[in-house]
């Protein structure tokens, strides 16, 4: 977003006040031409011959953000069967997507297998059964290189105690069970975690990854995950994934040359892709003096955007209502009935109730972490591409709140 003729304006300049008047708040909001320009920036970084990006879709699932993000070339990688079908519905080839479950149970595998997508195993026990009764079909194996990364615990998933992946120790196991099952092993995969700043972590990961990828002869492609940070608060810092792509691709280009044939290099973001792409838009209800404190209470709460309260994290907020004028400092607060606080101590264009604040860096891991709490209804979703508002998903009414509800008549 950027303030063009004293407006606030989206890509195509399209004005985001009049979205909020024509669609309600709250709202979000979806860039295209941002996430076209995070899906460049990473295909220009690696200097590889087969590269391929696979949309993480956790963090963004409407259906026409991945029928956009498939028409850029991009794969999908799913965690659930719900997300594989999902895809297939989006128009995703089956041999595009990869279904990286954990913990799920085999019945879902197979459900995936019978679907024709491609299958990454993360535990020894489903790695054995699988091999037992579908030694014919290829394999994806989810390693874990135990490097502590990732900008919160809850979200680093390759340290030492970590539930995700084999651990690379175990690859002597893995060997056993591939030579008694006679499995074909066409894929390792590792993913350590979400917002790491530090390129090296990547490379010690791709370096582990790469020193077992020699015991496995089958291969086709080698996936490094994601994780990739981004920048919430305006100051640059990110994962220069520009650097890292080329100390990945000179690693990965030498690894291909040893093992005598070109391989796929593929990562999964989500974050990188739809994050800044998307912006929450709520107003203000009530502004309200307390002893210390000026709350400014928006008609939203932790039920859309958890973030803040669940991980602590940033996001930027700006009062769009004002392009200019005095600032003041504000704290910025839900109204659900407990705590929930997106910012402390916020510098905003002074702030009257009736003001719509944006939050930026809201479209990964916000709509979709959207609940029902309070019994208040899911915001509507709006997708902007080449200058033109499309709604992409309608506000909740109250019907949404009882669809599943059995009213019984026993009181
Ligand atoms: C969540 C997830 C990702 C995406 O992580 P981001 O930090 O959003 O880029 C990638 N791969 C797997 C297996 C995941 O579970």
């Amino acid at each position: 977003m950027e303030i063009l003729n004293n407006k606030y304006v989206f890509s195509g300049e399209v004005d985001a006040l009049q979205l909020t008047e024509k669609y309600g708040c709250p709202l979000y909001v979806y860039d295209t031409a941002i996430i076209a320009r995070q899906y460049k920036r990473l295909t220009d970084a690696f200097n590889v011959d087969k590269l391929k990006i696979n949309y993480a879709c956790k963090a963004l699932t409407n259906i026409n953000v991945l029928k956009y993000i498939k028409s850029l070339g991009a794969g999908l990688d799913t965690v659930s069967i719900q997300e594989v079908k999902l895809g297939l519905m989006a128009g995703f080839a089956t041999e595009d997507i990869i279904y990286t479950p954990n913990c799920v149970s085999l019945e879902e595998i197979k459900e995936a297998l019978d679907l024709g997508v491609r299958i990454n195993i993360d535990n020894l026990s489903i790695l054995e059964q699988f091999g037992n009764q579908f030694s014919d079909k290829p394999v994806c194996i989810r390693i874990n290189p135990h490097i502590l990364a990732g900008g919160n615990s809850k979200i680093s998933t390759g340290h030492i105690d970590s539930k995700f992946g084999i651990s690379f120790h175990q690859v002597p196991h893995i060997r056993r069970i591939v030579e008694a099952t006679g499995m074909k092993v066409t894929g390792l995969h590792m993913h350590t975690g979400s917002d790491i700043l530090d390129s090296e972590v990547f490379i010690q990961g791709a370096d582990v990854l790469l020193s077992i990828a020699e015991e496995f002869p089958h291969l086709e492609d080698i996936d490094f995950g994601s994780g990739f940070k981004v920048d919430y608060k305006n100051d640059g810092i990110e994962t220069d994934v520009e650097d890292l792509g080329i100390r990945i691709s000179d690693r990965f280009n030498e690894f291909c040359a040893a093992y005598g044939r070109e391989l796929t290099l593929m990562f999964e973001p989500g974050k990188f892709l739809v994050s800044e792409a998307g912006t929450f838009l709520a107003k203000v209800n009530v502004i309200k003096q307390t002893t210390s404190t000026v709350f400014a209470g928006i008609d939203s709460g932790l039920n859309h955007l958890i973030r803040p309260m669940l991980y602590d994290s940033y996001h930027r907020i700006e009062n769009i209502s004002k392009t200019e004028g005095r600032k003041r400092i504000y704290t910025i607060v839900g109204y659900i009935c407990e705590t929930d606080t997106f910012g402390i101590n916020r510098k905003l264009n002074e702030v009257l109730e009736g003001d719509i604040l944006a939050f930026h860096n809201a479209g990964a891991y916000c709509f979709m972490m959207a609940s029902n709490y309070n019994s208040r209804y899911r915001p509507a979703e709006v997708l902007i591409h080449e200058g033109k508002d499309y709604l992409i998903r309608n506000r909740e009414t109250m019907e949404d709140i009882l669809k599943n509800q059995v009213e019984q008549d026993i009181f």
